[in-house]
């Protein structure tokens, strides 16, 4: 019978895959871990819906995957924390906050993403998270950890280690932490002290200690399970070092805080007072050169949609130096809600300047266009092969290098008649210093 199979059989309920075998190897201490895991889950009786297992990379990676009918989520290393943190923020401010987060995540993946989880203790989000600390990187061939004890012999330090492992319970009680235990995987109460860290209104996490069978046992003495005394030197304190309730945890701190509406100053609020004329979904991409003001056009287009009652979406674009290269933004507009922002084939191309041109070719805008796309373009640009059609116009020299991405976007709302010109000259006024802009949509009404 398998370890799970005898662990089922204790239960009535399980939240494990009843009859998989779990992919660890023999002796492996993840299989007492995860099967404590499971008891705690069992005696509090939580509703599957209602737990979500966020896993880390390496052997505890596999972990996620052992569960049924709980929510799960495998994530890049280190990070796991992070990623159940904002599925707790998620759950705690915008549903029900019933969602119970649990993180499985080695001693590598910890070290990795110590910050993460200073921050999820600092901010108290009511994350719960297992920490198998082995002593070493498992999955990727027994390598030294920041949790390696004093002379530990792993395959990186095969003379012994010389560096003293960190604490993470002394820093993670730094950071106000309200449940830190630490415990051995051999534990028989692993599974009580699991479930008060899931209890805990507010960050909490239990470092157990453990072994990997396949790289720990062969180059280091192991006395029984005195995992806590692996290092003569220190002995680890065992049981539940911090159990305090003196903050509250982050959701419910939000919600106080936040309770009333958002105040008015931090949103814009557009009522639609228009009509739009748009038959589909449109994937504007528009391209230019940092500091031409190619991302401001595009968010007045997006404002000119959501007066003209259509749902808008913008993602923008541009090198890490910000105000030097190509800048690039893709609004798609709707009558319907919009569940996908990225834009296969372009409905309108708008681009301005030579870095535009560049940035699109990369991207493979020209190549993804087809014979419906309208590509407006500076007349003074060369474009790669495109199945559109093509309207060159004297853009920024007409409208100067600020005005014309602006410009193109107008004449293209123009051209299609897809959105009244009347919104964007209500845009335009909502902006600081308007004349500017009135005076191109002007010029773009009355003709190019
Ligand atoms: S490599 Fe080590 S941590 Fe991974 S399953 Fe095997 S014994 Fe466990
Ligand atoms: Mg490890």
């Amino acid at each position: 019978m398998s370890e799970v199979a005898a662990q089922s059989s204790k239960i009535n309920k399980t939240y494990l895959k009843v009859g998989e075998k779990f992919p660890f190897c023999k002796g492996c201490g993840h299989h007492h871990i995860t099967n404590a895991i499971n008891t705690a889950l069992v005696r509090l009786d939580l509703e599957a819906r209602h737990v979500n297992i966020t896993s880390d990379i390496g052997c505890v990676g596999l972990i996620d995957s052992l569960f049924e009918g709980v929510h799960s989520l495998h994530t890049t290393h280190g990070r796991s924390t992070a990623f159940s943190t904002g599925v707790e923020i998620a759950d705690s401010i915008l549903a029900d906050s019933k969602l119970k987060n649990i993180v499985v995540i080695g001693d590598g993946g910890a070290m990795i993403g110590l910050l993460h989880l200073i921050n999820a203790a600092q901010m108290n989000v009511d994350v719960t998270v297992v920490l198998y600390n082995n002593f070493l990187f498992g999955m990727t061939g027994g390598q030294n950890s920041s949790f390696s004890p004093l002379n530990f012999v792993t395959a990186t330090t095969p003379g012994g280690n010389i560096i003293p492992p960190v604490d993470l319970l002394a820093i993670l009680k730094g950071a106000n932490a309200g449940f830190l235990a630490r415990k051995t995987a051999t534990d028989a109460d692993l599974a009580e002290t699991i479930a008060q860290a899931i209890n805990h209104p507010g960050f909490a996490l239990v470092e157990v200690l453990e072994l990997c069978t396949e790289y720990a046992v062969r180059g280091n003495v192991i006395r029984g399970n005195k995992l806590a005394e692996i290092d003569p030197g220190t002995v680890a304190e065992l049981g539940v070092l911090v159990n305090r309730r003196n903050r509250k945890e982050f959701g419910v701190s939000y919600r106080e805080k936040f309770s009333g509406p958002v105040p008015a100053a931090r949103v814009t609020e557009i009522e639609p007072r228009y009509e739009n004329a748009l038959e589909k979904r449109i994937g504007f991409v528009i391209g230019g050169t940092a500091g031409e003001r190619v991302q401001f056009a595009s968010y007045m287009l997006m404002q000119a949609a959501v007066l003209s009652g259509a749902n808008a979406t913008q993602k923008n674009d541009n090198p890490v130096t910000q105000g030097t290269g190509f800048s690039l933004s893709e609004v798609v507009i709707s009558r319907d809600e919009i569940f996908y922002t990225g834009i296969d084939t372009p409905d309108i191309v708008v681009v301005v300047s030579e870095d535009g041109v560049r940035e699109l070719e990369a991207k493979g805008t020209f190549r993804s266009a087809d014979a419906d796309t309208l590509v407006i373009a500076d007349d003074t640009l060369t474009l790669p092969a495109c199945a559109g059609k093509v309207v060159k116009l004297p853009l920024r020299k007409k409208y100067l290098p600020a005005g014309a991405a602006f410009a193109g976007i107008l004449t293209a709302a123009k051209t299609t008649g897809m959105l009244p010109m009347l919104a964007f000259q209500d845009v335009a006024a909502m902006q600081n210093k308007p004349e500017e802009l009135l005076s191109i949509i002007e010029n773009v009404v009355g003709g190019i």
